[in-house]
């Protein structure tokens, strides 16, 4: 299935731009106190100073519009504001960015001056970005009596909101607000009656998790050949909420997938350094140190013959590694977890990309269209470094993948076998990993024993 792999999408905000509830957490707080003390205890003044804003204002069709107050100063005892002349209007705008936007226009919108939107741009490398605007993000200007501009918020998602309120100076100071969903366990269960994918989706997965499922067994299963009718697999994974209403998935957590007869289960660790990876309940890794191609199978047109004679120099050189062509900009991935030890250029190899890995193994990357990461970086396995290209001595679009082990090249196509699978929990972090995953376990072995019985039952 390495061919099906992809990397694990997060949640697709896009798609969730729409009707953002003004939930925001800017309210929370002594302010929030302060406004809701104003709004149910009115004196005549905050009335009186309310009525031409709403007047003025009414022309402004489908944007919703709302006025509230800025107290700067309440008893807190009486709720009644200590001075009228303290009391200031704020008028707040709550427009939607729409196809073809400007931030221009949205201010013109808003009635709010140019003036003030080049000085907000100014103030700092946050407020630039605001010149990028996409349909659906909601902006909610706050405007004085004197048509100031207050604050600007901007929804750029669901869970990413930014404000800029105006400081001393006349200058703009910003908050980035990020919310976090609610992750709740959800339990799948499914028997393989014609397909993976159709049995996976009877039971509610969608795609994508059934892709990572199949990830993580990918070298103890082969899911194109080793299938049959009659296995079984329960996966347990994150369901991401937000206001109570689901947004997406997160990762699988722990999964058991019974083969001929064969049951593999795997958990999800987060180790001490803070990555995330799949174990056998022993804490074995699940994957290789190493995948076998750089690149997805699908995308490689075919294989040069090693023996060629070189396309540039036509003479038999010594060819060190195995050539993959592939078409222009095809992602070039890390076949292993490891640290980018060069990353440049050079006439023979074009853009090229050296990765070592561990003490004794190195791989290289040659002839990139593009590459995507820079000397002394950290990189995973199957982390895009680059693009396929035909930069250097090459004559078409294609990958030379080199395999070194202890400075001496090998066949990349054979060593991949002989290697060992990626690192075990080491015995240091073992209470670690027992305490992380055996609730995880347990829970999965709670859900799956009745469903089973269940299944059988239905059978
Ligand atoms: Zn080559």
């Amino acid at each position: 299935m390495q061919n099906h792999r992809k990397p694990t999408s997060p949640v697709r905000i896009g798609a969730l731009r729409k009707h953002f509830p003004r939930v925001h957490a800017l309210t929370a707080g002594a302010a929030a106190c302060v406004l809701v003390l104003a709004v149910f205890i009115p004196t005549p003044e905050v009335e009186a100073k309310r009525m031409p804003l709403d007047v003025n204002l009414s022309s402004l069709d489908e944007d919703t519009l709302k006025v509230d107050r800025k107290l700067v100063a309440v008893s807190p005892q009486q709720g009644i504001p200590l001075a009228s002349a303290t009391v200031e209007a704020i008028q707040s705008l709550n427009l939607t960015v729409r196809n073809g936007d400007t931030l221009s226009d949205l201010f013109k919108r808003a009635k709010v001056s140019a003036g003030e939107m080049y000085q907000l741009l100014g103030s700092g490398k946050e407020a630039k970005k605001l010149a990028r605007l996409t349909p659906g993000e909601e902006l909610t200007f706050k405007v004085d009596s004197e048509g100031q501009l207050h604050s600007l918020e901007l929804q750029r998602d669901r869970l990413n909101q930014v404000k800029f309120t105006r400081a001393e100076g006349n200058d703009f100071q910003h908050t980035l607000v990020q919310r976090e969903p609610d992750s709740h366990p959800a339990y799948r269960l499914a028997q393989i009656d014609s397909s993976l994918f159709v049995a996976g989706s009877e039971a509610g997965l969608s795609d994508s998790l059934i892709m990572e499922m199949a990830d993580v067994f990918s070298s103890d299963i082969d899911f194109a050949l080793d299938i049959r009718k009659g296995d079984t697999f329960s996966v347990m994974f994150e369901e991401k909420f937000l206001d109570g209403e689901k947004i997406g998935n997160g990762p699988i957590l722990a999964v058991s997938f019974t083969n001929q007869g064969r049951t593999y289960s795997a958990v999800r660790y987060i180790d001490s350094s803070g990555d995330a990876n799949y174990y056998t309940p022993e804490g074995k890794s699940m994957r290789k140190a190493f995948i076998r191609t750089p690149l997805d199978i699908v995308r490689i047109s075919s294989h040069f013959n090693p023996r060629r004679l070189h396309p540039v120099f036509k003479s038999r050189r010594p060819h060190n590694g195995t050539d993959y062509a592939a078409p222009r900009g095809t992602p070039v991935y890390s076949t292993g977890d490891g640290r980018v030890i060069a990353s440049g250029y050079s006439k023979p190899n074009g853009n090229y990309v050296f990765i070592q890995h561990g003490e004794r193994y190195v791989t290289r990357y040659l002839h990139l269209t593009k590459r995507k990461v820079k000397k002394g970086q950290r990189v995973k396995q199957r982390q895009v470094i680059g693009t396929v290209g035909s930069t250097g001595y090459a004559t078409g679009p294609h990958l030379h993948y080199e395999f070194l082990v202890d400075g001496r090249h090998r066949n990349p196509a054979t060593i991949v076998r002989q290697l060992p699978k990626a690192k075990s929990v080491p015995s240091s972090e073992m209470t670690r990993f027992k305490n992380q995953t055996q609730p995880l376990l347990a829970n999965l072995e709670n859900y799956q024993g009745p469903a089973l019985a269940k299944l059988d039952e239905n059978n």
